[in-house]
């Protein structure tokens, strides 16, 4: 049994042999804890003499790795030479080699053998079969990895960790199985694979090393770790990773926060959340949700299990999973966005009633706003492009409505947009050409850019400027506070978001 922490394996992918042990130098000092040289990305195939110098002192442990182009490798001569190039790294000294399982047991090379398992295309029909040969052969450590189509497919990955008694590598290859990747380490795998940087990966899905450590807390993984995570499509830049892992962090909770990317319809909603509550070994605590999903959790969840105005909103955007498995469900988003208006105008949520708003938009963002305004009592109108629209939305919240075209003749004190017009990358774009002389407030939910066009047109009328960026600081405050029911460390999340969008990520 292997009692080592599960190793965090950087790939190493250069062409040639000199780039390729600068890669290794690089990560060890990355915090790698094992490379593995793919030869077959080597442009030629090396000679007994390189690859002994390729080995020789290196700065970590080696897995030697020269995958054929039928498992999805580079490597495109015959089989014999395949198979000595993987026995001279054994004999030059690399701790492991990796062997795929349609090689013939009698044609190993001599050494310590992963025993390895591919599947580009999806989930293997036989995947416990799979295992339990894997499991029966001689190699000292299993590896499967499969194609997720659904963070569900990450969760079958996991499974094969608790059944195998080998140390096993098993992970889901693409977007959709991160979570068998990060979570390697609390089911105790042998490894996880983690790129040197953007773009550096051996397989489709890969994270870096620095996300690893710096933005997932690779060393803090544990049996006990909590899970917690944000649906939606896409999710890939999604913020919340960065703002929940770094509260996690400074809570000092043991808990990590994943993007869980589900293609868009209830089903597919439906199938993760099966998958996930039928495991309560997993530790899901939380979920965040956004587009397209909101409505789809409201419904899973069921609207008896749901905070105050949710139902009449018709969407959550928070999930909280009890021990016993029990759902919860909230909306943080019309909170998040009264709470960013009532404090930038100094004011308690009773004194909106009776003030004049103009909401921009009748999409998501702005029915939970207009929800919330019109439960405090403002007198609001919404003007969407999509005239229909704007009407459905007053009229199940007994507000006006009017056609975009209609906005230069507003009559209000508050303006709130919720369109995304403005909004990175188009930030020239505005809902509104001049400001009107009635407004006083205005609120761009928009948070990329902060300062948005709009901003710096009411701004310079004297007008008090609200960013999208309290907002989204808000929704994300209030789901932490709700898991885990501490205070949360607004300025460190605040900064956090400030931060990545200065840098531009
Ligand atoms: P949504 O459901 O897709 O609604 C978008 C709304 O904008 C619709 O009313 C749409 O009008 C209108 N629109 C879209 N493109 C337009 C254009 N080119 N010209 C005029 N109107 C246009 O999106 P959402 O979830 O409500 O999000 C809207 C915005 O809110 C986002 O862009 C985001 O910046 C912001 N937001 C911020 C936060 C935060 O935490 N700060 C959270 C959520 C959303 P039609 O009905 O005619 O299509």
């Amino acid at each position: 049994m292997d009692h080592a922490p599960t190793r965090l394996i950087c790939p190493l992918t250069a062409t040639s042999l000199e780039a390729m042990r600068a890669e290794m130098d690089a990560a060890a000092k990355l915090g790698a804890d094992m490379v593995e040289c793919r030869l077959d990305h080597l442009v030629e195939p090396p000679s007994a003499g390189q690859i002994e110098v390729l080995l020789a002192s290196p700065a970590l442990p080696v897995i030697a790795t020269c995958r054929p182009t039928r498992q999805g490798g580079l490597y495109r001569c015959d089989e014999s030479s395949r198979l000595a190039i993987l026995q001279c790294a054994a004999a030059s000294g690399a701790d492991f080699i990796d062997v795929e399982d349609d090689v013939p047991d009698s044609d190993w090379p001599v050494g310590q053998i992963i025993l390895s398992h591919h599947d580009f295309v999806g989930v293997p029909d036989d995947l416990d079969g799979i295992a339990a040969r894997l499991e029966r052969s001689r190699a000292v450590v299993n590896k499967v990895a499969f194609t997720a189509a659904g963070p569900e497919d990450a969760l079958r990955a996991l499974d094969l960790l608790r059944v195998c008694r080998k140390p096993t590598i098993s992970l889901a290859m693409g977007e959709c199985g991160l979570a068998s990747r990060i979570l390697a380490r609390k089911f105790g795998a042998f490894g996880t694979f983690a790129a040197l940087g953007e773009g550096a990966g051996s397989a489709p899905g890969q994270p870096t090393t620095k996300e690893m450590r710096h933005l997932y807390h690779w060393d803090r993984l544990g049996p006990a770790t909590a899970v917690y995570g944000v649906i939606g499509c896409p999710v890939a830049h999604s913020m919340s990773p960065a703002i929940h892992n770094a509260a996690f962090e400074a809570a000092g909770l043991d808990a990590v926060y994943l993007p869980l990317r589900i293609e868009p319809g209830h089903d597919s909603f439906s199938r993760f959340m099966d998958a996930a509550l039928a495991r309560g070994w997993l530790g899901l605590r939380g979920l965040s949700v956004t587009i397209p999903h909101k409505e789809n959790a409201l419904a899973y969840v069921g609207p008896a299990n749901c905070g105050d105005l949710a139902g009449t909103i018709g969407a959550i955007n928070t999930v909280t999973v009890g021990a016993d498995g029990r759902l919860r469900g909230d909306n943080t988003d019309y909170s998040a966005a009264i709470d960013a208006l009532r404090s930038s105008m100094d004011i308690a949520c009773a004194d909106l009633a009776g003030r004049s708003v103009a909401v921009l938009g009748a999409g998501g963002a702005s029915r939970a706003i207009v929800a919330a305004l019109a439960h405090y009592g403002a007198r609001v109108t919404i003007y969407n492009r999509t005239v229909r629209r704007g009407q459905e939305l007053a009229r199940d919240f007994g507000c006006k409505s009017a056609g975009l075209e209609a906005i230069g003749g507003l009559d209000a004190e508050i303006v709130i947009n919720c369109t995304p017009l403005g909004m990175h990358p188009n930030m020239e774009a505005s809902p509104l050409e001049r400001i009107p002389k009635s407004v006083r407030v205005v609120f761009d939910t928009i948070y990329n850019p902060v300062r948005t066009r709009l901003l710096r047109a009411a701004e310079a009328e004297g007008c008090l400027c609200v960013s999208g960026l309290e907002m989204f600081v808000n929704q994300a405050v209030a789901q932490f506070e709700i898991w885990t029911a501490r205070k949360a460390p607004r300025d460190l999340m605040r900064g956090v978001v400030a931060q990545r969008l200065a840098a531009g990520e």
